[in-house]
């Protein structure tokens, strides 16, 4: 079975697609994307195709080596986002030709079914309710929020007491039994993380997501000293090898690879095997499309692990087409009370709306994510 033909689909609200087809006739869809760069990703994916025509399509493994380091310079998040998307589409092809969801080739089911949270936005307290509730209305048992909004280095009393109301009005309003993540985006620098998880602690926070940059996790231990709430961190590292660092320096509680960034499936599956024998959980990232989602499903119910996913159902990003407009078999990725059941049909187990595809296409996006500036004009973490 050679790959015969790849085609990209750059759609609103952010992504991009990949079908790559077969020489049976079987065709596999993924998601090479990397928000706000998706065209570098897509330059990334035609540098590749070359190599990939005429490949047999069930050695994703020999194919992946070869495309990550195979040339003599190696790439970074934009060359392994690429690798994803291409990695994703030959499971999907894998497990159509076997017949079987590919969960099924990593080892098998863990978990009859998936737990999901959403992400609810609002900057005011009042907004912030409002949407919680139609996410618990939804079947939802667990959201995330913006932990804070900009940030400068060192954050005011008045800052602290409006991030503490905002996550004190929202407990009280949906009670003890959702559980809610708050993400920092990085945004904070290390003096206030210290500070704004001492705070918000006694809100029992599912956890607290990138409390610091990636590139400063050697300073995480002085943020978990500061609080019992599990830290989370890894949507934008890639690779076995930069978990490697994260996980050894044992302070980590979750990680958040992302599928469609970190190497794709079978690179997904080993990084959790790595942080399971550091008893550490695992919690996909994916605020993408529904081929990143379905694949992400697929890992959570092989990974004894992993504790819950992300989806980007319903986030503010999704202006103009949401993640299910895409998809022919909707309820197969609906929550249902809180999770999700395991997918059943193979390979990836999403069907591709293409008729949809093809007219996204023609509205495209080009998405950024806005540049933040502080006060006195220096530049902000977003
Ligand atoms: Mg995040």
């Amino acid at each position: 079975m050679k790959i015969e033909k790849l085609e990209l689909f750059k759609v609103p609200p952010r992504w991009l697609f990949l079908k790559i087809t077969a020489s049976s006739g079987i065709v596999g869809w993924g998601e090479p994307v990397l928000e706000g760069k998706t065209d570098s990703v897509a330059a990334a994916v035609l540098d590749m195709e070359e190599y990939l025509i005429g490949r047999d399509a069930s050695r994703i493994e020999d194919i992946c080596n070869v495309l990550a380091k195979g040339s003599f310079y190696r790439g970074g998040v934009v060359i392994t986002s690429a690798i994803s998307g291409i990695e994703q589409a030959l499971w999907d092809i894998k497990g159509k030709f076997l017949n079987t969801p590919v969960y099924n080739l990593l080892g098998g089911a863990v978990r009859d079914k998936i737990r999901i949270y959403g992400w609810v936005g609002g900057d005011q307290p009042a907004e912030l309710v409002t949407q919680a509730e139609a996410r618990i209305k939804a079947g939802y048992k667990a959201i995330k929020i913006n932990g804070c909004g900009k940030m400068e280095w060192i954050v005011t009393p008045a800052e602290v007491k409006k991030v503490k109301k905002r996550l004190e009005e929202l407990r009280n309003a949906i009670g003890d039994e959702i559980g809610i993540g708050i993400d920092f985006h990085g945004r904070v620098h290390k003096s206030a993380a210290k500070q704004l998880v001492k705070e918000l602690e006694e809100f029992q926070p599912m956890f607290y997501e990138e409390p610091i940059l990636p590139e400063y996790t050697d300073q995480l231990k002085s943020i978990a000293a500061c609080t019992t709430v599990p830290l989370a961190l890894g949507e934008r590292l890639v690779g076995r090898r930069e978990f490697k660092r994260l996980i050894e320096e044992g302070v980590v509680d979750i990680i958040q690879p992302d599928i469609s960034h970190t190497g794709g499936i079978w690179e997904t599956r080993k990084i959790a095997a790595m942080a399971e024998a550091s008893d550490i959980a695992l919690a996909p990232h994916c605020p993408l499309g529904p081929i990143a989602f379905a694949a992400s499903l697929h890992i959570n119910v092989c990974c004894p692990n992993a504790i819950i996913q992300e989806t980007s159902q319903g986030i503010h990003y999704n202006e103009g087409a949401d993640m299910l407009d895409y998809v022919i078999n909707k309820d197969d990725l609906t929550i249902k009370d809180g999770f999700i059941p395991n997918l059943q049909k193979p390979g990836l187990g999403v069907e591709i709306d293409e008729a949809f595809v093809g007219e996204m296409v023609k509205v495209g996006h080009n998405w950024r994510n806005p540049v933040w500036r502080g006060e006195d004009g220096s530049l902000l973490e977003w």
